[in-house]
Protein backbone atom coordinates (compact mmCIF):
# COMPACT_ATOMS: atom_id res chain seq x y z
CA UNK A 1 0.00 0.00 0.00
CA UNK A 2 0.88 3.18 -0.52
CA UNK A 3 0.84 6.93 0.74
CA UNK A 4 1.01 9.99 -1.20
CA UNK A 5 2.07 13.03 0.90
CA UNK A 6 0.95 16.19 -0.32
CA UNK A 7 3.59 18.28 -2.38
CA UNK A 8 3.47 21.15 1.04
CA UNK A 9 3.94 18.33 3.87
CA UNK A 10 6.96 18.91 5.85
CA UNK A 11 9.46 15.86 7.57
CA UNK A 12 7.69 16.13 10.72
CA UNK A 13 4.63 15.33 8.53
CA UNK A 14 6.72 12.61 6.94
CA UNK A 15 7.71 11.29 10.34
CA UNK A 16 4.50 11.79 12.20
CA UNK A 17 2.75 9.23 9.22
CA UNK A 18 5.25 6.60 9.85
CA UNK A 19 5.31 6.89 13.44
CA UNK A 20 1.73 6.19 13.35
CA UNK A 21 1.81 3.48 10.62
CA UNK A 22 4.42 1.67 12.92
CA UNK A 23 2.15 1.71 15.83
CA UNK A 24 0.35 -0.32 13.93
CA UNK A 25 3.10 -3.09 13.78
CA UNK A 26 3.62 -2.25 10.11
CA UNK A 27 7.03 -1.28 8.94
CA UNK A 28 7.61 1.49 5.62
CA UNK A 29 9.38 2.89 3.09
CA UNK A 30 10.05 6.05 2.32
CA UNK A 31 10.91 7.58 -1.44
CA UNK A 32 11.61 10.75 -2.66
CA UNK A 33 11.75 12.14 -6.18
CA UNK A 34 10.77 15.14 -7.83
CA UNK A 35 9.25 16.76 -4.68
CA UNK A 36 7.30 14.27 -4.06
CA UNK A 37 6.97 12.18 -0.67
CA UNK A 38 5.80 8.46 -0.87
CA UNK A 39 5.55 5.78 1.87
CA UNK A 40 4.89 1.85 1.10
CA UNK A 41 3.33 0.09 3.74
CA UNK A 42 4.63 -3.39 4.21
CA UNK A 43 3.38 -6.42 6.29
CA UNK A 44 -0.30 -7.73 7.15
CA UNK A 45 -2.85 -4.92 5.58
CA UNK A 46 -5.90 -6.50 5.87
CA UNK A 47 -7.33 -5.26 9.05
CA UNK A 48 -5.99 -1.64 7.71
CA UNK A 49 -8.78 1.36 8.40
CA UNK A 50 -7.53 3.51 5.09
CA UNK A 51 -10.09 6.38 5.71
CA UNK A 52 -7.98 7.14 9.16
CA UNK A 53 -4.97 7.19 7.20
CA UNK A 54 -6.29 9.04 4.46
CA UNK A 55 -7.17 11.99 7.74
CA UNK A 56 -3.50 12.10 8.84
CA UNK A 57 -1.37 15.38 8.36
CA UNK A 58 -0.17 15.99 5.19
CA UNK A 59 -1.73 12.56 3.51
CA UNK A 60 -2.38 13.37 0.17
CA UNK A 61 -3.79 10.19 -0.99
CA UNK A 62 -3.58 6.46 -0.17
CA UNK A 63 -4.14 3.60 -2.75
CA UNK A 64 -4.08 -0.10 -2.49
CA UNK A 65 -2.22 -2.25 -5.13
CA UNK A 66 -2.53 -5.05 -3.81
CA UNK A 67 -6.51 -4.57 -4.64
CA UNK A 68 -5.52 -3.82 -7.89
CA UNK A 69 -2.29 -2.70 -9.98
CA UNK A 70 1.20 -3.27 -8.08
CA UNK A 71 4.43 -3.70 -10.96
CA UNK A 72 2.86 -0.26 -12.80
CA UNK A 73 2.46 1.53 -9.21
CA UNK A 74 4.30 4.61 -8.21
CA UNK A 75 4.61 1.88 -4.78
CA UNK A 76 6.65 -0.10 -6.84
CA UNK A 77 8.96 2.22 -8.10
CA UNK A 78 8.50 5.95 -7.53
CA UNK A 79 10.73 7.49 -10.22
CA UNK A 80 9.58 7.63 -13.65
CA UNK A 81 10.49 4.86 -16.15
CA UNK A 82 12.36 5.48 -19.03
CA UNK A 83 12.00 3.14 -21.78
CA UNK A 84 14.83 2.88 -24.24
CA UNK A 85 15.12 2.25 -27.56
CA UNK A 86 18.37 2.12 -28.60
CA UNK A 87 20.13 5.70 -28.04
CA UNK A 88 15.87 7.41 -27.69
CA UNK A 89 14.87 7.60 -24.18
CA UNK A 90 10.84 7.85 -23.76
CA UNK A 91 9.60 9.26 -20.49
CA UNK A 92 12.82 11.21 -19.64
CA UNK A 93 13.36 15.15 -20.79
CA UNK A 94 12.40 14.88 -24.38
CA UNK A 95 8.80 14.77 -26.03
CA UNK A 96 9.24 12.19 -28.26
CA UNK A 97 7.50 12.33 -31.67
CA UNK A 98 5.89 9.12 -32.92
CA UNK A 99 4.47 9.76 -36.80
CA UNK A 100 3.39 8.58 -39.90
CA UNK A 101 0.60 6.72 -41.74
CA UNK A 102 -2.15 5.23 -40.16
CA UNK A 103 -1.58 2.25 -42.47
CA UNK A 104 1.34 1.34 -44.74
CA UNK A 105 0.17 1.68 -48.27
CA UNK A 106 3.22 1.43 -50.72
CA UNK A 107 7.10 2.04 -50.58
CA UNK A 108 6.14 5.84 -52.39
CA UNK A 109 3.51 6.59 -49.65
CA UNK A 110 5.76 5.47 -46.81
CA UNK A 111 9.08 6.59 -47.40
CA UNK A 112 8.11 9.91 -48.86
CA UNK A 113 6.41 10.48 -45.28
CA UNK A 114 9.35 8.69 -43.54
CA UNK A 115 11.50 11.19 -45.07
CA UNK A 116 9.35 14.71 -44.41
CA UNK A 117 8.52 13.84 -40.78
CA UNK A 118 12.49 13.07 -39.97
CA UNK A 119 12.99 16.71 -41.89
CA UNK A 120 10.30 17.92 -38.96
CA UNK A 121 12.21 16.30 -36.40
CA UNK A 122 9.92 13.08 -35.43
CA UNK A 123 12.22 10.20 -33.73
CA UNK A 124 10.03 7.75 -34.50
CA UNK A 125 7.82 6.33 -37.67
CA UNK A 126 4.46 4.96 -37.22
CA UNK A 127 2.08 2.90 -39.90
CA UNK A 128 -0.09 -0.35 -39.59
CA UNK A 129 0.91 -3.03 -41.47
CA UNK A 130 -1.75 -5.07 -39.78
CA UNK A 131 -4.63 -3.56 -39.05
CA UNK A 132 -7.43 -3.81 -37.11
CA UNK A 133 -10.53 -2.54 -39.11
CA UNK A 134 -14.18 -2.34 -38.26
CA UNK A 135 -15.45 -3.77 -41.14
CA UNK A 136 -13.59 -7.10 -43.11
CA UNK A 137 -14.64 -5.04 -46.29
CA UNK A 138 -12.02 -1.80 -45.35
CA UNK A 139 -8.60 -2.33 -46.33
CA UNK A 140 -6.45 -4.86 -43.95
CA UNK A 141 -2.69 -3.87 -44.52
CA UNK A 142 -0.29 -5.30 -46.12
CA UNK A 143 0.85 -8.04 -43.57
CA UNK A 144 4.82 -8.82 -44.08
CA UNK A 145 5.12 -6.99 -47.55
CA UNK A 146 4.35 -3.57 -45.23
CA UNK A 147 6.44 -4.81 -42.44
CA UNK A 148 9.21 -4.86 -45.04
CA UNK A 149 8.40 -1.35 -46.15
CA UNK A 150 8.86 -0.28 -42.46
CA UNK A 151 11.83 -1.86 -42.09
CA UNK A 152 13.42 -0.37 -45.77
CA UNK A 153 12.11 2.98 -44.64
CA UNK A 154 13.56 2.75 -40.82
CA UNK A 155 17.28 1.85 -42.77
CA UNK A 156 16.52 5.22 -45.12
CA UNK A 157 16.06 7.75 -42.43
CA UNK A 158 17.43 6.14 -39.56
CA UNK A 159 13.85 6.53 -38.07
CA UNK A 160 12.76 3.35 -34.94
CA UNK A 161 9.71 1.79 -35.89
CA UNK A 162 6.29 1.53 -34.19
CA UNK A 163 3.65 -0.48 -35.21
CA UNK A 164 0.95 -3.15 -34.25
CA UNK A 165 0.51 -6.35 -33.84
CA UNK A 166 -2.95 -7.99 -33.55
CA UNK A 167 -2.51 -11.62 -32.68
CA UNK A 168 0.16 -13.14 -30.24
CA UNK A 169 1.04 -15.89 -33.40
CA UNK A 170 2.37 -12.56 -35.21
CA UNK A 171 4.45 -11.33 -32.11
CA UNK A 172 7.28 -13.25 -33.28
CA UNK A 173 6.80 -11.62 -37.03
CA UNK A 174 6.40 -7.88 -36.23
CA UNK A 175 9.31 -8.46 -33.71
CA UNK A 176 11.43 -8.98 -36.19
CA UNK A 177 10.66 -5.16 -37.81
CA UNK A 178 9.30 -3.19 -35.26
CA UNK A 179 11.53 -0.96 -32.59
CA UNK A 180 8.17 -1.20 -30.70
CA UNK A 181 5.15 -3.32 -30.48
CA UNK A 182 1.97 -1.50 -30.55
CA UNK A 183 -1.22 -2.82 -28.86
CA UNK A 184 -4.30 -1.21 -30.61
CA UNK A 185 -7.13 -0.27 -28.39
CA UNK A 186 -9.61 -3.09 -29.93
CA UNK A 187 -6.90 -5.91 -27.97
CA UNK A 188 -6.08 -3.83 -24.74
CA UNK A 189 -7.34 -6.14 -23.17
CA UNK A 190 -6.47 -9.31 -25.24
CA UNK A 191 -4.68 -11.03 -21.96
CA UNK A 192 -2.76 -14.12 -24.10
CA UNK A 193 -1.58 -10.95 -26.04
CA UNK A 194 -0.10 -9.28 -23.60
CA UNK A 195 1.39 -11.76 -22.19
CA UNK A 196 2.86 -12.56 -25.22
CA UNK A 197 4.55 -9.24 -25.90
CA UNK A 198 5.48 -9.72 -22.28
CA UNK A 199 7.38 -12.44 -22.96
CA UNK A 200 9.12 -10.54 -26.33
CA UNK A 201 10.85 -8.03 -23.83
CA UNK A 202 10.68 -5.53 -26.41
CA UNK A 203 9.38 -1.99 -25.96
CA UNK A 204 5.52 -2.14 -25.96
CA UNK A 205 3.01 0.85 -26.80
CA UNK A 206 -0.02 0.09 -25.28
CA UNK A 207 -3.11 1.63 -26.45
CA UNK A 208 -6.27 2.45 -24.28
CA UNK A 209 -9.27 0.35 -24.55
CA UNK A 210 -11.89 2.77 -26.18
CA UNK A 211 -13.54 1.77 -23.17
CA UNK A 212 -11.34 0.94 -20.71
CA UNK A 213 -11.03 3.02 -17.28
CA UNK A 214 -7.41 4.12 -16.19
CA UNK A 215 -7.27 1.24 -13.78
CA UNK A 216 -8.24 -1.47 -16.44
CA UNK A 217 -5.80 0.24 -18.52
CA UNK A 218 -2.75 -0.21 -16.01
CA UNK A 219 -4.41 -3.79 -15.34
CA UNK A 220 -3.23 -3.97 -18.95
CA UNK A 221 -0.07 -3.12 -18.40
CA UNK A 222 0.63 -5.06 -15.48
CA UNK A 223 0.29 -7.92 -17.57
CA UNK A 224 2.99 -7.11 -19.99
CA UNK A 225 5.26 -6.30 -16.61
CA UNK A 226 4.25 -9.58 -15.15
CA UNK A 227 5.91 -11.41 -17.25
CA UNK A 228 9.21 -9.65 -16.82
CA UNK A 229 8.80 -7.19 -19.29
CA UNK A 230 8.98 -3.00 -17.81
CA UNK A 231 9.70 -1.64 -21.06
CA UNK A 232 5.86 -0.22 -21.34
CA UNK A 233 4.53 2.84 -22.86
CA UNK A 234 0.84 3.53 -22.36
CA UNK A 235 -1.35 5.92 -24.70
CA UNK A 236 -4.02 7.92 -24.11
CA UNK A 237 -6.13 7.61 -27.36
CA UNK A 238 -9.40 8.68 -26.52
CA UNK A 239 -12.89 6.89 -25.03
CA UNK A 240 -16.22 6.80 -25.81
CA UNK A 241 -18.79 9.19 -24.50
CA UNK A 242 -22.09 10.89 -25.49
CA UNK A 243 -20.18 13.66 -27.21
CA UNK A 244 -20.14 12.85 -31.49
CA UNK A 245 -18.57 16.33 -32.09
CA UNK A 246 -15.04 14.33 -31.85
CA UNK A 247 -14.59 10.94 -32.80
CA UNK A 248 -13.32 9.92 -29.71
CA UNK A 249 -13.13 12.26 -26.45
CA UNK A 250 -9.99 12.69 -25.63
CA UNK A 251 -8.90 12.07 -22.29
CA UNK A 252 -6.35 14.32 -21.44
CA UNK A 253 -6.93 14.25 -17.45
CA UNK A 254 -5.87 10.86 -17.75
CA UNK A 255 -2.13 11.93 -18.29
CA UNK A 256 -1.58 13.94 -14.91
CA UNK A 257 -3.64 11.05 -13.46
CA UNK A 258 -1.48 8.28 -14.77
CA UNK A 259 1.59 10.51 -13.72
CA UNK A 260 0.00 10.50 -10.26
CA UNK A 261 -0.61 6.52 -9.89
CA UNK A 262 1.91 4.94 -12.13
CA UNK A 263 5.97 5.11 -12.91
CA UNK A 264 5.56 4.33 -16.91
CA UNK A 265 5.71 6.83 -19.54
CA UNK A 266 2.64 8.15 -21.21
CA UNK A 267 1.33 9.18 -24.62
CA UNK A 268 -0.88 11.11 -26.44
CA UNK A 269 -2.52 10.66 -29.80
CA UNK A 270 -4.33 13.89 -30.90
CA UNK A 271 -5.21 11.69 -34.10
CA UNK A 272 -7.56 9.05 -33.02
CA UNK A 273 -8.19 10.89 -30.09
CA UNK A 274 -9.88 13.75 -32.36
CA UNK A 275 -10.51 12.06 -35.41
CA UNK A 276 -10.30 15.55 -36.86
CA UNK A 277 -7.22 16.68 -38.41
CA UNK A 278 -7.88 20.51 -37.72
CA UNK A 279 -8.39 19.55 -33.97
CA UNK A 280 -4.45 17.67 -33.87
CA UNK A 281 -2.50 20.56 -33.38
CA UNK A 282 -4.34 22.40 -30.45
CA UNK A 283 -4.88 19.15 -28.86
CA UNK A 284 -0.95 18.15 -29.18
CA UNK A 285 -0.23 21.48 -27.47
CA UNK A 286 -2.68 20.64 -24.81
CA UNK A 287 -0.87 17.08 -24.25
CA UNK A 288 2.29 18.67 -23.72
CA UNK A 289 1.19 21.19 -21.75
CA UNK A 290 -0.12 18.64 -19.50
CA UNK A 291 2.81 16.47 -19.32
CA UNK A 292 2.70 13.87 -21.91
CA UNK A 293 6.11 12.52 -22.60
CA UNK A 294 4.94 11.82 -26.49
CA UNK A 295 3.14 12.20 -29.41
CA UNK A 296 1.35 9.92 -31.85
CA UNK A 297 0.31 11.28 -35.15
CA UNK A 298 -0.91 10.24 -38.14
CA UNK A 299 0.80 12.05 -41.41
CA UNK A 300 -0.18 10.96 -45.12
CA UNK A 301 1.24 12.59 -48.01
CA UNK A 302 -2.30 13.00 -49.48
CA UNK A 303 -4.69 12.65 -46.44
CA UNK A 304 -7.33 12.62 -48.93
CA UNK A 305 -6.67 9.52 -50.86
CA UNK A 306 -5.62 7.82 -47.40
CA UNK A 307 -6.92 4.56 -47.34
CA UNK A 308 -7.86 4.93 -43.22
CA UNK A 309 -8.44 7.74 -40.98
CA UNK A 310 -7.35 9.91 -43.77
CA UNK A 311 -10.14 12.82 -42.31
CA UNK A 312 -7.68 13.09 -39.11
CA UNK A 313 -4.24 12.44 -40.81
CA UNK A 314 -2.21 15.49 -41.12
CA UNK A 315 -0.70 16.43 -44.45
CA UNK A 316 3.71 16.65 -44.02
CA UNK A 317 3.60 20.40 -44.17
CA UNK A 318 0.91 20.60 -41.85
CA UNK A 319 2.84 18.32 -39.60
CA UNK A 320 6.10 20.60 -39.77
CA UNK A 321 3.96 23.36 -38.50
CA UNK A 322 2.83 21.23 -35.57
CA UNK A 323 6.29 20.40 -34.37
CA UNK A 324 7.36 24.02 -34.59
CA UNK A 325 4.34 25.28 -32.24
CA UNK A 326 4.50 22.30 -30.12
CA UNK A 327 8.16 22.70 -29.57
CA UNK A 328 7.25 26.35 -28.02
CA UNK A 329 5.23 24.19 -25.54
CA UNK A 330 7.88 21.52 -24.75
CA UNK A 331 9.90 24.70 -23.83
CA UNK A 332 7.37 26.42 -21.53
CA UNK A 333 6.96 23.48 -19.53
CA UNK A 334 10.54 22.57 -19.18
CA UNK A 335 10.65 19.98 -22.00
CA UNK A 336 11.83 19.65 -25.60
CA UNK A 337 10.96 17.80 -28.64
C1 LIG B 1 -3.77 3.18 -35.10
O1 LIG B 1 -2.87 3.61 -34.35
O2 LIG B 1 -3.81 3.36 -36.32
C2 LIG B 1 -4.93 2.51 -34.45
C3 LIG B 1 -5.63 1.58 -35.10
O3 LIG B 1 -5.15 2.98 -33.21
P1 LIG B 1 -6.27 2.57 -32.13
O4 LIG B 1 -5.97 1.16 -31.78
O5 LIG B 1 -6.03 3.55 -31.03
O6 LIG B 1 -7.62 2.77 -32.80
MN1 LIG C 1 -5.38 5.00 -37.56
Amino acid sequence: MLIRMRSGATESDVDYVTRRVHSLGLSTHVTRGDGQVFISLLGDLSALDYPALEGLRGVESVTNPQRSFRLTSRDFEARDTIVAVENLQIGGEQVVVMAGPCAVESRNQLLETAQQIRESGAQLLRGGAFKPRTSPYSFQGLAEEGLELLAEAREATGLRVVTEVMTSEHVELVGRYADILQIGTRNMQNFMLLSEVGQSGMPVLLKRGMSATVEELLLSAEYIMARGNHRVILCERGIRTFETATRNTLDLAAVPVLKELTHLPVVVDPSHGTGRATLVKPMSRAAVASGADGLLIEVHPDPETALSDGPQSLSPRQFADLMVEVSAVAAAVGRWL
